[in-house]
């Protein structure tokens, strides 16, 4: 038995950076990686966030087809958010289809993992707080097994951000981010221990490992690893933070070589983020906007209103929603990360909110008032685009997804507490996702050194199945791109379609019950979202 396919994710990774580092020597094995396969940039779903595009990405389904649209589920009865979780997941996905075949599959450090499935493999879900990550593995007792490699070290592997306690924009100086930074470099080779560990021991046919740090770094550090997007480093402290930004890629890079030795030259390898980045300096208030345009009012409480402490855990990202004033309350934003606004339907005709027969006005007319909002700093277009939820949500989950959804022009990320700006200003360039990440691939049937066209996300799945010699199932949305085979290969190895199945079977026990987080546990999730910047 050998790993057929070797999916390696790295997360948020762009050739904007890449190519850079490339051209600096700093990735000589992702050059060489590059020259001898498939080359393509990759789109992401909308939003372009990190939970629904790596579900897009192993269910080949888009988001309202899914169920995953954010970090957050939002429970539309109550307004009260918690986290999605992989029951969330209405869909196979690459690993429980490999099961379902006959096939290993082993999957380290993807989100909507946990509860982990159980499959014929392994399991290490990421996102999951330290203390829960013993229980969230699979098969049982996995983690124990674990703990004797050198180095492992299970704070650091899981979510424990206590180690850190820095925040966006907390990082002052050379002291705080070279650690925060040495720690993701350690975290990568726990993940890559791990995973040699477990292929050397019962190899998966199917094995994916996902890196977190490329996006972790380029949140914080995007203005050191391209000053360019900036302004020029000047201290010696900056440029030493550059220079441990790079280590850290070396040291990736070094990774992925090894990772594609132990496979050795019969496996495809696939490397692939779920988004891409870019620079960003600024929030949208949105809901500030929503109260100024008289779609939303907030409650008489919200001026006295104890923002801090005043709820437990993963309330606190909602606790806006205790601040409105739900009598006049027709439009809001439930979550900072999800970019969209939800509007409030008065379905009865006796409840607040928008009439149904008035929805589809009141919505055009939103999208307007969106699209002319100008920067009151710099005169430009604040939204380049609103997508509705039919464009972006469409499918049978879609109905709890938010009614539109920002792509801002900025490129940045949207507040959702009240603010006395329309648009904040960050101290210094940050980075934040875009819609284009990367793809390539390496393998036995594929091309060599070509750069083709777009992919979407959607394609890597059918891709991954075919590669592993099953038919595409119908309901998978993307296609298996025969641009990225050798001249003969499709011909020898045709696509077999099969057609789209009644419900579908997950690998997920249902009836089992999903481990609670306490508020505590919450805690260290919330604290990596603020980290990044996504929750305040
Ligand atoms: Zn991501």
């Amino acid at each position: 038995m050998s790993v057929n396919t070797l999916l390696i994710g790295l997360d948020g990774a762009t050739y904007l950076v890449l190519d850079a580092l490339m051209e600096q020597g700093v990735m000589p094995f992702l050059q060489s990686f590059l020259a001898e396969g498939v080359r393509a940039d990759m789109r992401t779903i909308v939003p372009p966030l990190t939970p629904p595009a790596w579900t897009s990405l192993m269910t080949g389904r888009r988001p309202g087809e899914h169920g995953v649209f954010d970090f957050f589920q939002l429970e539309p009865e109550s307004r009260h958010v918690r986290f999605f979780t992989s029951h969330d997941i209405h869909s196979d996905t690459i690993f429980s289809l490999a099961s379902q075949n006959g096939l290993r599959a082993t999957a380290l450090n993807f989100p909507s993992m946990f509860p982990a499935p159980k499959i014929a493999g392994y399991v290490v879900p990421g996102w999951v707080p330290w203390r829960q990550l013993r229980l969230a593995c699979w098969p049982e007792g996995l983690l124990d097994s674990l703990k004797n490699l050198p180095g492992f070290n299970q704070r650091e592997l899981a979510m424990d951000i206590k180690l850190e306690e820095r925040t966006t924009e907390g990082c002052a100086d050379s002291g705080e981010y070279g650690p925060w930074i040495e720690l993701h470099t350690r975290r990568e080779h726990n993940w890559f221990d791990i995973f040699r560990h477990l292929t050397v021991e019962n190899p998966s046919a199917l094995t994916a490992v996902l890196f977190d740090g490329v996006d972790k770094l380029q949140h914080l550090c995007w203005r050191f690893i391209r000053p360019e997007d900036a302004r020029p480093l000047e201290n010696d402290w900056e440029h030493k933070i550059r220079a441990l930004c790079l280590e850290y890629f070396r040291r990736l890079d070094g990774i992925l070589e090894q990772m594609c030795a132990l496979v050795g030259p019969e496996t495809t390898v696939l490397l692939t983020s779920d988004h891409g980045f870019g620079p960003t300096r600024t929030a949208f208030h949105i809901n500030s906007w929503l109260e100024r345009k008289g779609y939303l009012a907030w409650s008489e409480a919200a001026a006295t209103w104890d923002t801090q402490g005043a709820l437990l855990g993963v309330s606190q990202v909602a606790r806006h929603t205790w601040m409105l004033d739900w009598t006049r309350t027709l439009a809001f934003s439930a979550t900072p990360t999800s970019s969209g606004i939800y509007i409030v339907i008065n379905r009865d005709g006796n409840s607040p909110g928008v009439p149904v027969s008035d929805y589809g006005a009141f919505r055009r007319r939103m999208i307007t008032d969106l699209l002319e909002e100008r920067d009151p700093r710099t005169g430009q277009p604040i939204v380049e685009h609103v997508w509705t939820r039919e464009e972006v949500f469409s499918g049978p989950y879609g109905d709890t997804a938010p009614d539109l959804t920002l792509t801002l022009t900025d490129g940045g990320a949207i507040s959702i507490l009240p603010s006395k700006d329309l648009v904040s200003v960050r101290p210094d360039v940050a980075g934040q996702h875009r819609p284009l990440g990367i793809f390539a691939a390496r393998g036995p049937r594929l091309r060599r050194g070509v750069r083709i066209g777009e992919l979407s996300i959607l394609d890597v799945a059918p891709t991954i199945v075919h590669t592993l010699g099953l038919p595409v199932p119908g309901e998978m949305r993307g296609r298996v791109p025969e641009e990225i085979y050798e001249q003969g290969a499709m011909r020898d190895r045709p696509v077999r379609r099969v057609a789209a199945a009644a419900p579908v079977a997950t690998s997920y026990d249902e009836s089992a019950a999903i481990p609670k987080m306490n508020p505590e546990d919450e805690e260290l999730v919330l604290e990596r979202l603020r980290e990044l910047g996504y929750v305040e």
